[in-house]
């Protein structure tokens, strides 16, 4: 396991998770992750890329909601978790990311060649 992935599996064992608005995925959109996580995740076709990028969409996201949700990228996993990402349908974990937390999640998205998945 790399240094950036052992990173990687400590931040995200440190977000709080919650319940979302069953089936809804209003937050979902074009996202960045790294290299360790892009590793993990399908590749996908150029046109499937494509066309979900016109629609300023995720390639990611199928009809029953996220296809890639174990691996999907830190800030998918944030989203909801502090008021600066906060959720547009009112949801949140009982409590948010601890300020260190968050402040660790910003540096490794600053120091990890981040793409558009
Ligand atoms: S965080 Fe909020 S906006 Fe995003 S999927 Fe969950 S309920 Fe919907
Ligand atoms: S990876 Fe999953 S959670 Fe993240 S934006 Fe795409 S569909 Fe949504």
């Amino acid at each position: 396991m790399t240094p950036n992935f052992r990173k990687l599996q400590q931040l995200r064992e440190r977000i709080p998770s919650f319940a979302c608005v069953p089936g809804c995925h209003d937050c979902c959109g074009p996202v960045t992750a790294s290299t360790e996580e892009m590793s993990r995740l399908p590749r996908l076709d150029d046109a499937v890329r494509d066309a979900a990028l016109a629609e300023l969409a995720c390639p990611h996201l199928g009809e029953h909601g996220c296809t890639v949700y174990g691996e999907r990228p830190l800030i998918c996993r944030l989203f909801g978790t502090t008021p600066r990402l906060a959720c547009p349908r009112g949801m949140a974990p009982d409590r948010m990311i601890d300020a260190r937390t968050e402040r660790e999640i910003h540096i490794f998205l600053v120091q990890t060649r981040q793409v558009l998945v």
